[in-house]
């Protein structure tokens, strides 16, 4: 069914995913989850196996690729069964597009290389206490003072944040409204940038979540991304692929839990028969592989579009709805399969419930999808 998207250098990268997440990361993975953090190693350690740089300019230490390659790796590193693990270590991904696409070629030299040799991390602050939805109402203040930018405000729930070195940030440099939206890079060595708390979560325990602050933090106007109030476009421009990678996860996570229930469902016993004898365990599995189906079938023919150069904007966001959907239900019905065991934390379908729970919040909630799918039908 996807076969004609891919070829062997797809069939490739997903084998050195598998090898990698087998070698590195199944092992300490529950351990991670524990500490709520994975070790800043596995940066330096995915960067020499090549993930980090895969789809970004050589001229900036990247490996150029298609889509779909991208595409494949994500699902793969999603098999590893933590999405903690997955936006932590590719927080990157939110963070340097701005660069890529705005940025001037010495901010290009100076912040793309050591992000993807997997010496600094790269984070993205849009989101703030009092806003998050509504991007163009953003309230961080970015005052230019000679050479510098005096930045005063908070942002929260920033993946990496509480590590990063960089932090590609929204402020407000003009009046009110998305016109007066700026990107600035802010490096965490600038004195009046804080990490003002380590948020505890639902899910997604192995990555870092941040609320930041900066008093007074002075950015030279060198970290300034395009012009003074060109930030809104390109983090509407951003928005498309994360919105498509949270897709990806979303029934790449949606499949895990199908082929673990599937497993586990043919095994385990009840009233002298397998669970697949049942037929309501049937359906619900035969549910599960539609739904996770039709969700990949879709995500993909989505990729191909952004691949042959289109944006997508509203099959985006209809991918991002359904392909979450899907994992909130198929993962909610893989716990229901497991029964008690569904709910131990030694079941991976218990950690692929909590954090599919984020899918359709992060990024843009559902109910935002859906406003941008309604404007864009004429509706
Ligand atoms: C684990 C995690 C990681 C994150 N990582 C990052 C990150 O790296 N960088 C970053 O900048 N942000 C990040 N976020 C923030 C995330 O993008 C926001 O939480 C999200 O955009 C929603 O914003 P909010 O939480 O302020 O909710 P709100 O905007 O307050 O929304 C609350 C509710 O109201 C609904 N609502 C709001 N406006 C409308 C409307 N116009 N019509 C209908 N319903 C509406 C929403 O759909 C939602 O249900 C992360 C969040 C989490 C939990």
């Amino acid at each position: 069914m996807y076969e004609s998207y891919l070829d062997e250098t797809h069939t490739a990268i997903r084998e050195s995913v598998r090898t990698f997440v087998k070698r590195e990361v199944e092992p300490y993975l529950d351990e991670w989850e524990d500490a709520e953090l994975f070790p800043r190693e596995i940066y330096t350690k995915a960067a020499e196996a090549g993930f980090l740089a895969l789809g970004y300019p050589e001229q900036y230490g990247g490996v150029e690729c298609d889509y779909f390659h991208r595409l494949v790796q994500a699902e793969e590193f999603c098999k590893a069964g933590s999405l903690g693990l997955v936006a932590g270590l590719f927080s990157l991904n939110i963070a340097l597009p701005p660069i890529l696409a705005v940025g001037s070629e010495e901010q290009k030299q100076r912040f793309i290389p050591p992000v993807l040799a997997g010496e600094k991390i790269a984070a993205l602050g849009i989101t703030e206490p009092n806003t998050g939805s509504d991007v163009a109402n953003i309230q961080t203040t970015a005052v230019r003072v000679g050479n510098h930018y005096v930045v005063n405000g908070a942002k929260t729930f920033i993946t990496s944040g509480c590590r990063a070195d960089y932090v590609t940030t929204a402020v407000r440099t003009g009046g009110p409204g998305h016109e007066g939206v700026s990107l600035l890079v802010i490096e965490s060595s600038t004195p009046g940038f804080t990490v003002a708390n380590k948020i505890r979560k639902m899910g997604w325990n192995a990555s870092d979540t941040a609320e930041l602050s900066f008093v007074d933090c002075r950015v030279p106007v060198e970290n300034l991304l395009g012009g003074e109030g060109q930030g809104f476009q390109a983090i509407m421009h951003n928005f498309m692929d994360e919105r498509l990678s949270m897709a990806v996860m979303g029934y790449a996570c949606a499949e895990l839990a199908y082929e673990l229930t599937l497993d586990y469902a043919r095994q385990r016993e009840a009233f002298g028969r397998p669970l697949t004898g049942f037929q309501v365990s049937r359906h619900k599995l035969v549910d599960m592989a539609t739904q996770v189906q039709v969700a990949k079938s879709f995500c993909y023919a989505v990729a191909a579009r952004i691949q042959a150069g289109d944006m997508p904007i509203t099959e985006v966001s209809m991918a991002k709805n359904f392909a979450c959907d899907v994992a909130d239900k198929v993962c909610y019905e893989a716990v229901q399969l497991h029964g008690g065991y569904g709910y131990a934390r030694e079941y991976t379908v218990e950690r692929l419930y909590r954090d599919t729970r984020i899918l359709s919040l992060g990024g843009g909630t559902t109910e935002i999808m859906k406003e941008i799918i309604a404007k864009y039908l004429g509706i």
